[in-house]
């Protein structure tokens, strides 16, 4: 046994089904909200705390609250066989009568819990209905005897459908036995300035919290696991850097010019100074002789792809070749089509490499996709060299890419993809530049610790001519007015996207409502050609649908956050955004990015469903009041929840599963300073548990790492 890596430590990184009572049902569920292994069941951290120590009277209790009763069973309500009603069983004391009621019941669990005569304790949630004080399915039923082994007070926990409270309780209960004895990684000194407990308490302390101080992100527990996981993602930049900078020789990429001044001579357009400027920082260091590692910010509109496909030609100009790699099959297709119209005056092939068996070479200045050219086309001629410029998705990561000399990869919307998986494509070439592109810009003041191991380019200006975007802010019983103001537009020969809102990919409820809203609109608007896109449709048909609307076959696009990033239709001059309530500011600023592409005056409607959270109202006053991206970047952080809106994944700020940014930025200086001295003295294994334990997407490293 390794001393520094007790062998238990694989416990952790087993899958949810080791653990007790979780089969492969539950595992999937889990697999979900949670995660795939045990350690992932452990970062699940509680959002809040029930405190059943309230046993109010009958007589003074309130509606919806938490309360625990000691009462009588006096009578039982069955429903008759066949018949649909709850099963009710009536109780009192000294204080008042109390209902329970219990929905499709097992009559046989019901009279062995709650026998006429007995007294029991009870606790759950209170309704007031008509007078009289109901329980629906207490959370527990107990004989006043046993009242220890109610818990006092019990965490909540994020939840998705399926997946109840007692389950993930029951099963992190276990999980926590499953830790085993961990040396300290964090330095003696950070620990006693800071009076933190050690990983395995602090684990235990966070699932089991007494106080409602205890879920405060302050706490001694919690601040230890936040400054675990900053400290594990300082390593991985680390690491990602050394890997990419420091063991594998860089190579200057001289361009000549010659076909960037070819392609300068085909745009419609000019540049714009900001674009002129990033352009030069980003060629100066291709020219360098060390590998090139820039995040290219900008914010939506701001014409980063132009920037990136001038890297690109640069790279080609100096005789290699050039990948640019989306995080979506919608954004990579998308991407190959605006590259390819831009680069066929220059007579310069761009391949395509989407998932297995969906491939397109198109080539000397074609404008429609060749579908006959072969994935395994492609993959020779990236191999043989004879195609120097490829886009696609995460398939380009595959092993069975491999590029003859790729000397520049740009990763369009970075936060998408996790490091490990950057790491991997640097490997793809020995002197592969790296550039990642992110559309949200990342606040000021997170972007030297969270991303300082990268180099910036900042194009912080739009091309000339563009109007701000008219926001408005409008209830959802306006509806009608907006659907009179579209239908107006669309005389007007405008074309307009119509958002509504998907928790998750999988989630059948949204894509209900995204077709209801599609089969509704279309029926209001008799005249108007209406297209549906979403995340569960065959990607032809949501290829389709994206053409139509693009082409203007379509003038009315229905569609959920597929379009959220990057979808670039110019001529589009209108969003609306249902349940805009329920995205986060950057996530609202993707979508508010679709219009506005043009010279002409956009607008974008954000539609809310009351009654509106004070955060939610000053997020959408926000949107508002600015169009500017870095202003709601800073915004964002400071107004951002744990967890509490959709769309986090979308914005600039990195994700974390135990630190919260807003709360936790006072400990990111600090892990940048460890993480250094972690580096130097520690070893490899060390270094690897650490990365498994608190980085995604790392349990598999380290099981590699045997
Ligand atoms: P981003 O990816 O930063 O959101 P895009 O690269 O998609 O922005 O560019 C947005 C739109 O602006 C595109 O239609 C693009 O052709 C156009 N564009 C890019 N640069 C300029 C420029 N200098 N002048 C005018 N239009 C431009
Ligand atoms: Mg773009």
């Amino acid at each position: 046994m390794h001393p520094k890596r007790p062998a238990e430590i694989f416990q952790l990184f087993a899958a949810t089904t080791s653990l007790s009572g979780v089969g492969t049902k539950l595992a999937s569920l889990l697999e979900k909200r949670v995660g795939h292994y045990v350690i992932d069941v452990l970062r699940h951290l509680p959002i809040g705390l029930i405190d059943r120590s309230q046993r109010p009277l009958l007589a003074d209790v309130s509606d919806g609250s938490i309360a625990t009763f000691n009462v009588l069973v006096v009578k039982h309500d069955r429903p008759p066989r066949g018949i649909r009603r709850p099963y009710r069983v009536f109780c009192e004391n000294e204080t008042g009568a109390l209902e329970l009621i219990f929905f499709h019941a097992h009559d046989d669990f019901v009279s062995k819990q709650l026998p006429i005569g007995e007294r029991r304790l009870v606790s759950g949630r209170v309704e007031l209905f008509q007078g009289r004080i109901q329980m629906a399915h207490p959370d527990h039923i107990l004989p006043p005897s046993q009242a220890d082994k109610m818990p006092i007070f019990e965490p909540v926990y994020p939840l998705t459908a399926g997946l109840t409270t007692k389950t993930i309780r029951r099963t992190i209960a276990d999980a926590l036995t499953r830790i085993p004895d961990l040396p300290e990684w964090i330095a003696p000194s950070v620990i006693q300035q800071h009076g933190w407990p050690s990983f395995a308490t602090a684990m235990r302390a966070v699932h089991f919290p007494q106080t409602a101080a205890d879920l405060l992100h302050t706490s001694p527990a919690r601040a230890r696991l936040a400054f675990d996981e900053l400290l594990a993602n300082q390593l991985a930049l680390k690491m990602v850097r050394q890997s990419a900078v420091e063991t594998t020789p860089g190579r200057s990429y001289l361009g000549d010019g010659k076909i960037t001044r070819k392609l300068k001579a085909s745009l419609p357009f000019e540049l714009t100074n900001s674009q002129a400027r990033v352009i030069e920082e980003i060629s100066k260091d291709q020219s360098l002789p060390k590998r090139m590692l820039r995040m290219l910010q900008g914010d939506v509109g701001s014409g980063k792809t132009l920037v990136a496909l001038w890297a690109m030609l640069t790279t080609l100009e100096a005789g290699a070749q050039a990948a640019l790699l989306a995080p979506t099959e919608v954004l990579a297709r998308q991407h190959h089509a605006t590259i390819q119209a831009l680069l066929a005056p220059l007579e310069i092939e761009v391949g395509l490499l989407l998932g297995q068996g969906r491939s397109t070479v198109t080539s000397k200045g074609q404008n429609d996709f060749k579908p006959s050219t072969s994935r395994k086309g492609t993959l020779n001629a990236l191999a043989n060299g004879t195609l120097s410029i490829v886009v696609g998705t995460h398939a380009l990561l595959s092993e069975m890419v491999e590029f003859k000399n790729l000397g520049l990869a740009v990763v369009d919307e970075q936060h998408r993809f996790g490091v490990r998986q950057r790491i991997l494509f640097g490997q793809k070439g020995t002197h592969v530049d790296v550039m990642v592109m992110t559309a949200t810009p990342i606040p000021r003041s997170l972007a030297m610790t969270a991303y300082g191991d990268l180099d910036h380019s900042r194009l912080d200006e739009k091309p000339i001519g563009r109007l701000p975007i008219d926001t408005r802010v409008l209830p959802s019983d306006r509806l009608n007015d907006v659907i009179a103001g579209l239908a107006r537009a669309f005389r007007e020969g405008k074309r307009a996207y119509w958002i509504c809102p998907l928790v998750e990919e999988s989630d059948k409820l949204d894509i209900a409502a995204a077709k209801d809203r599609y089969a509704a609109l279309e029926h209001t608007l008799p005249n108007v050609c209406v297209a549906l896109a979403h995340g569960k449709m065959k990607a032809g048909e949501r290829d389709n649908a994206m053409r139509a609307f693009r082409d203007g076959a379509a003038q009315l696009l229905v569609a959920t956050t597929v379009v959220e990033v990057g979808v670039d239709v110019p001529e589009a001059s209108i969003i609306v955004i249902e349940h805009a309530e329920r995205f986060g500011l950057a996530q609202l600023h993707q979508l508010r990015g679709r219009v506005g592409r043009s010279a002409q005056q956009s607008s974008c409607l954000l539609i809310y469903q009351g009654p509106l959270s004070d955060t939610s109202l000053k997020r959408l006053n926000v949107m508002r009041d600015t169009n500017d991206g870095f202003v709601i970047a800073e915004q964002d952080l400071e107004l951002r929840g744990p967890g509490e809106f959709l769309g986090q994944r979308q914005s600039g700020i990195p994700e974390f599963v135990l630190a919260d940014l807003s709360a936790h930025r006072n400990l990111l200086m600090l892990a940048r300073t460890e993480a250094e001295y972690f580096f130097d003295n520690s070893d490899t294994s060390q270094l690897n548990m650490l990365l498994s334990l608190f980085e995604r997407d790392s349990a598999v490293k380290f099981l590699a790492s045997g």
